[in-house]
């Protein structure tokens, strides 16, 4: 069996869900298991409906209601020829949306939001998706049938950004999912979303369909991973900050990984991890040219001294000196405990004889951890940074790569810089203002047509 997993503007609307339709008929054969993300739009949306509840905002929140149900009973009607399904199915969205108009209605009157009431919210947006697939997939012949992705995306309670349990999460997919594909029909569900053993609703984090896809394909020994999108798969660049960005045809698991984690939103960064650890190809390829090659992630691509450029707009740097830190074994450990303490990882790390910099990726737990580090040294924060790096598996192989590197940033300040061990990473902490220019200098060096540039080579 095979996983297809539809991203936002992939099921946005009516003409979307079409050619999803005429994608999916095409992979029958392949025996799919589609995953579906809310609508474009729909998942910013409930969350700001939760946020303008809970302040009070009744008004703008059941507005913004009554909108997204317009936008899923409009797409419906243009999908669903037959009036009596439209007015079946019409009703259980509507319902969902009621249920939503009182949730919202709850929040204000309690005036405050919690991360679980969130959840139960932004969850909406994928079982209002995947319901609306399952209709219009039915009515274009093709046998789907919708399951709820709480079933079976088991997570702890961590709300937001939920933890899954892949023991439970095997055994609950081969339960719900598997009948189905034997009976030669085509579960459809909702990506993002997930529920305690409890049952109560949690989600992945924002970008996390492509992670539900990987962990089912994983549970279920897929014989690939299909991520569609909008873009025509992994790209040497952001194509909305470097336009003339390339597609990158086949890319190593480690290097995809790498640039997910470093901001290339096309996969959410724990995408992988179930794949590589199942040995299962991940593709990537744009539902608006469904014929493109798109990107084959595998452990076996050409290495590459540099494949692609990620970037992040903004992080926040913690500096911390410590005289304690001279030739102190365990020092590192002490200060490692305490991010780990306060839930927060680390993407860039530097560190010199008595002074440490880190970068975090969520700054939410900032000031407790602020508290804990002052206890060991001086601690200062530097806020207005970016990320901008340089991937590729083969960086250190003895090609001029980081020297190019460092020339195309021209006077850019460096703030910090690191590179793996295996050196699959040459990561740079810039001003958050030098973000893109360097982002498209260095695009320009490694893949760019103009002299010094190397073209498909990337040598
Ligand atoms: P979906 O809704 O299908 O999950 P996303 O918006 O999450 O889509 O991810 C696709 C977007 O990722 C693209 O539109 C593109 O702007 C962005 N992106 C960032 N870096 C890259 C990259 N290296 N290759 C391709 N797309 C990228
Ligand atoms: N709908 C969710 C989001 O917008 C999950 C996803 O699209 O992957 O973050
Ligand atoms: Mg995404």
């Amino acid at each position: 069996m095979i996983v297809v997993k539809f991203g936002g503007t992939s099921v946005g609307d009516a003409a979307a869900i079409d050619r999803a339709a005429a994608i999916v008929r095409g992979r029958m054969p392949g025996r799919p298991l589609v995953v579906v993300s809310a609508m474009s739009g729909a998942t910013n949306a409930l969350i700001a409906i939760s946020e303008q509840a809970s302040k009070g905002h009744l008004v703008g929140a059941v507005r913004s209601v009554e909108v997204l149900r317009e936008k899923h009973l409009q797409a419906l009607a243009d999908l669903v020829p037959d009036e009596t399904v439209v007015r079946e199915v019409g009703a259980e969205l509507s319902a969902s949306f009621d249920d939503l108009a009182r949730l919202a209605e709850a929040l204000s009157v309690l005036g405050y939001l919690t991360a679980r009431s969130q959840d139960a919210i932004a969850a909406q947006g994928e079982l209002l998706s995947s319901q609306l697939v399952v209709a219009a997939f039915r009515a274009r012949d093709i046998p789907a049938e919708f399951v709820d992705a709480r079933q079976v995306m088991i997570t702890n309670d961590r709300y937001g950004r939920a933890e899954p349990q892949v023991d439970a999460i095997a055994e609950r997919a081969r339960e719900r999912f598997l009948p189905i594909l034997r009976e030669g029909r085509i579960p459809v569900t909702g990506g993002f979303i997930g529920a305690t053993s409890e049952g109560v609703t949690t989600t992945l984090g924002r970008g996390g369909s492509d992670y539900s896809a990987s962990l089912f394909g994983a549970a279920l020994q897929a014989d690939a991973i299909e991520i569609w999108t909008d873009v025509d798969g992994m790209l040497t660049a952001d194509p909305r900050v470097v336009p003339d960005a390339k597609l990158i045809e086949r890319i190593r698991f480690d290097e995809a990984s790498e640039l997910a984690s470093f901001g290339a939103k096309v996969l959410h960064p724990s995408t992988i991890t179930p794949a590589v650890r199942r040995g299962i190809p991940v593709y990537v390829y744009n539902s608006r040219r469904p014929e493109g090659a798109g990107t084959l992630i595998t452990s076996d691509a050409p290495r590459r001294p540099v494949s692609a450029i990620a970037a992040k707009p903004s992080t926040t740097v913690v500096k911390l000196r410590s005289a304690r830190m001279l030739l102190a074994p365990g020092f590192l450990r002490t200060v490692f405990d305490i991010f780990e303490r306060h839930r927060t990882s680390i993407d860039v790390i530097a560190t010199s004889e008595v002074s440490i910099s880190v970068t975090l990726d969520d700054a939410e737990n900032l000031e407790a951890l602020l508290v804990d580090l002052r206890a060991l040294g001086d601690v200062s924060v530097d806020r207005g940074r970016g990320i901008v790096s340089v991937v590729g598996a083969g960086l250190t192989d003895g090609s001029n790569a980081m020297a190019r590197a460092f020339a195309a940033l021209g006077d850019a300040r460096v703030h910090m810089a690191s590179v793996s061990a295996t050196g699959i990473n040459l990561t740079l902490v810039l001003d958050a203002d030098q973000v893109t220019p360097a982002m498209q200098r260095l695009h320009d060096a490694f893949f760019g047509g103009a002299p010094g540039g190397a073209a498909g080579s990337a040598s």
